[in-house]
């Protein structure tokens, strides 16, 4: 009898312990809410399967081609002994490789788990509850994502068709603007503004409004009229331009992205920032990626050659491609019934190929599509070819 009620009782207890934490669970589930600014983003989720089985084609997130360098695979392996230690940026020596590659002083850089973490850190560091941050109508869906978390109110400036409008930013500044968020090239649009339109846009903005420069696909353009924004930070005390090794570096899963800044703004975000948020293999991987210069070639000159195949492709098959500087592009589906951008979106997902919607920027009409392998873009055209109910391009 002892026994048997010895071998009870912990179960009892289990269950009236479960029982009382399952009612508190359902009290404090109605009595918890989360700020009210930050409730219209709850329903966020990122969209990166289709939600079948089998290897996907995934175009959808403006990702590395051809998977990351080999030299960056071999270096996070070499650095997975060391997986007990908490990562030290400083003496992993990848501030000093970009600062080398790109001319500029190494102490102003800020690393971060994502150029992501840096949007967030800046909207945190700068913003007081309901000042302002001015993004783009087709800006990336960080910025004003980042502001309202922060507490900051988002300010909408309308573009110029495809193109960022430097007037139509200048025309929403107001008492409590603080941060003007660009990015340059532009991702959904795939388009960007030269250099004296930044230096314009800084120009007419005060002192104390912070132009955040986001450069994600700086790597990828060529053109003589573009800057990535170094030359900015070095000339202003309220300029941040932000990179990312998440496209042409190919590292979108290790997280790894960094900033380049005034010593000030550099000493407020490492004040914020959690110490530990870029990894030890990210680190590796990152110093890894940036001095394998063939990689980069490669990369390049791949993207050039897919992007002009991909839109003479889908041009062919009739359909309008927005020109790009980056490693993706917008194209223009039709508004008649069965050739639609989202039934096109859904007939290639259900062959387990990802492209991204547009519908959350405002066009509904439009897929965003990002370069793959050769064998993948073949595939992509030829099965919206299908879609359409044309014959097979690729060839
Ligand atoms: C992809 C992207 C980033 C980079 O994000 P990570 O957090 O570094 O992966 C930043 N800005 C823009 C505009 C992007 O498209």
């Amino acid at each position: 009898m002892a026994l048997a009620w010895r071998l009870c009782f912990p179960a009892c207890r289990l269950i009236k312990r479960t029982k009382i934490s399952k009612d508190r669970k359902t009290e404090t589930m109605t009595a918890l809410k989360p700020r009210a600014s930050i409730t219209s983003l709850i329903r966020y989720k990122p969209n990166l399967t289709t939600g079948r089985s089998g290897p996907v084609i995934r175009l959808s997130a403006n990702e590395g081609a051809l998977g990351p360098s080999p030299n960056a695979i071999d270096a996070m392996s070499r650095v997975m002994g060391e997986m007990h230690r908490y990562p030290s940026v400083d003496s992993s020596g990848l501030a000093e490789a970009i600062a080398r590659k790109h001319g500029i002083d190494a102490d102003r850089i800020v690393f971060g788990c994502g150029s992501d973490e840096l949007i967030s850190l800046v909207c945190q560091a700068y913003l007081e509850p309901g000042d302002e941050a001015i993004h783009t109508q087709y800006g990336f869906v960080m910025f004003p994502h980042a502001t309202t978390v922060a507490g900051g109110v988002p300010v909408v400036a309308a573009d110029n068709g495809f193109t960022v409008s430097v007037d139509n930013i200048l025309d929403k500044v107001g008492p409590r603007t603080r941060i003007v968020f660009l990015a340059n090239p532009n991702n959904p649009t795939g388009t960007y503004i030269p250099r004296d339109e930044v230096q314009r846009l800084r120009d007419g903005l005060r002192d104390d409004i912070l132009l955040v420069l986001d450069a994600a696909y700086a790597e990828f353009v060529s053109r003589n009229d573009y800057a990535d924004g170094i030359e900015f930070v070095e000339a202003n005390e309220n300029v941040v331009m932000l990179r990312t090794f998440s496209k042409l570096y190919a590292l979108a899963g290790m997280r790894l992205g960094w900033g380049y800044m005034p010593h000030d703004v550099a000493a407020v975000l490492h004040g914020i920032k959690a110490p530990f948020s870029v990894s030890i293999p990210a680190l590796a991987a990152g110093l890894a990626a940036i001095e394998d210069q063939a990689f980069e070639d490669r990369s390049l000159s791949h993207n050039r050659v897919m992007v002009d195949w991909t839109s003479q492709k889908l041009g062919e098959l009739g359909l309008e491609v927005c020109p790009t500087v980056t490693n993706f592009f917008l194209t223009r589906f039709p508004d008649e019934q069965g050739r639609t951008a989202g039934e096109c979106y859904a007939y290639c997902a259900e062959r387990n190929i990802l492209l991204r919607q547009m519908d959350a920027y405002g066009l509904p009409g439009y897929l965003r599509m990002s370069v793959g392998t050769e064998e993948e873009m073949q595939l992509v055209v030829d099965t919206v070819a299908a879609f359409l109910g044309q014959e097979p391009v690729s060839a």
